[in-house]
């Protein structure tokens, strides 16, 4: 399938979802399109003096709540069909884990790997200039994010160049986030979408029912799995796996090629030899597969892709020997290819609820940054006061004190950064039961019409209220 068709991707899922709710008609059509699209070019000068036009999209998929909420790529083949697509993902997936925003993606054509950084921040100044001129930016109107080709620095910028073009209001920095921490981020974004990858995979997993078909027992523990992605989402997916889960990591697949080490590969040692080599190929002990996608065909219990877009299709879908394919990427398995992994009884944990981690805490990131206070300064106190009571209670009533050394841990209040991640794993194990549930009880084909459907009804619901002028 051609990569302009990802929207149409998106919204045969959607469609077929429809099928099965009694949302009126129109309100369907409403909730399918997207709302507004901005594509602009706009003039930058290379480090030399020349002028390069860049090319540059924000779509806001869907107004039903605001601000609209998505992340900003930076890659040269990103086009307005594909911007559209991952704007409707963000519209559901936000919708899936209760985060109260509209969807929204923008995309730059350009290739941060082979730009300079003076060139890629006049780049995102420039865009973010743009987005403000025609009201496309703002903590009320739409908040940009990280997204592929992206991160910490990009955002840092966007909201400086929105303080100081825009009026410094109180709660300015809400304009955007994945900020860095010393420029009002928050504590756990960054491994927010790899994390929440695993919380999803970790949810999936308890279910027997569901494990039995595919001859797989419950638990993360022990499972083989191929990861492919080692950016920000691949590498804390395949890393929470390993640590958290005790999962075996048997193969990483980067663009330079993959590998493969049957009793695991260990993803620390993996991304230092990357870093320190510039490729991935040539890790000690590990078979090297110099064509990745050879790698993604592999015997394995799950398959996490972690990058782009349209990776399983009609073309490779019937060679995929994973039994669980976990989407952490946006869009990975277009519809063809969807079709013969259904076919053929594979599991798919849908992209819209599985990378929804992302911005679940950049939703956390914006409402502390509206209120002007994080989210442990008014609580952690009080709570080491209450616990260390409950300590002393206990203690009294069977006449023994705790060992000093436990003590510290059992009554200090909690950090920001843990405040965060048990909202984290509250929210994505909610929203997996909500999913498991609609899929059983409705009796849909599969956990993405169940994500479609409810996305959907939710959206739909908003509607209902407000949204539509007579
Ligand atoms: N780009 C991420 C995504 O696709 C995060 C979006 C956000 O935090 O707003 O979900």
């Amino acid at each position: 399938m051609s990569r302009g068709s990802f929207f149409e991707s998106v919204s045969h899922y959607f469609n077929r979802a429809a099928a099965f709710s009694d949302v009126d008609k129109g309100l369907i059509d409403q909730v399918r399109c997207c709302n507004s699209t901005y594509r602009m070019r706009f003039p930058v000068k290379r480090d030399d003096g020349s002028i390069v036009v860049v090319e540059a999209f924000r779509a806001e998929h869907s107004h039903h709540r605001l601000p609209t909420k998505g992340g900003i790529r930076f890659s040269p083949d990103v086009t307005i069909d594909e911007t559209i697509a991952l704007a409707a993902l963000m519209t559901y997936k936000c919708a899936l884990v209760g985060v109260p925003f509209g969807g929204a993606k923008g995309g730059v054509c350009i290739d941060p790997r082979t730009e300079s950084e003076g060139f890629l921040e006049r780049v995102t100044r420039r865009y973010t200039a743009e987005l403000i001129r025609k009201n496309f930016i703002g903590p009320d109107i739409d908040v940009p994010a990280p997204d592929y080709g992206t991160g910490e620095r990009e955002m840092a910028w966007i909201a400086d160049t929105y303080k100081n073009l825009k009026i410094n209001s109180a709660d300015t920095y809400a304009c955007v986030t994945g900020k860095p921490i010393s420029m009002h981020g928050i504590p756990g974004r960054r491994q927010a979408t790899g994390l929440g990858v695993y919380y999803g995979i970790r949810a999936c997993l308890e279910h027997q029912e569901d494990m039995q078909p595919l001859g797989l027992t419950t638990g993360v523990a022990g499972k083989r799995i191929i990861v492919q992605g080692l950016g920000n989402v691949g590498y804390y997916a395949a890393w929470y796996l390993q640590n958290e889960g005790q999962a075996i990591i048997t193969g990483i697949i980067e663009r330079e090629g993959g590998i493969y080490n049957t009793n695991g590969l260990n993803v620390d040692a993996v991304f230092n030899h990357r870093k320190a080599e510039g490729t991935i190929l040539n890790f000690p002990g590990a078979q090297n597969f110099t064509n990745g996608m050879e790698l993604l065909e592999h015997e394995c219990d799950i398959l996490v892709p972690a990058a782009l877009e349209n990776q399983i299709t009609s073309e490779n879908g019937a060679r995929i020997q994973a039994k669980i394919v976990a989407e952490a990427a946006n869009g990975p398995v277009d519809f063809e290819g969807e079709a013969i992994l259904s076919e053929r009884g594979i599991l798919m944990i849908p992209d819209m609820y599985l990378n929804a981690g992302g911005v679940t805490v950049s939703y956390f990131e914006w409402l502390k940054n509206r209120a002007g206070v994080s989210f442990d300064r008014m609580l952690s106190r009080h709570e080491e006061l209450v616990k260390r009571e409950l300590v002393e209670a206990v203690e009294q009533l069977i006449g023994a004190k705790f060992p000093g050394d436990q003590l510290p841990r059992l009554i200090h209040g909690p950090s920001e950064e843990e405040i965060v991640i048990a909202a984290l794993e509250q929210s994505m194990t909610k929203a997996y039961n909500s999913l498991h549930r609609v899929w059983k009880e409705r009796k849909l084909p599969d956990l993405r019409t169940a994500g479609f459907l409810l996305a959907l009804e939710r959206v739909a619901e908003s509607y209902r209220h407000h949204g539509i002028f007579p």
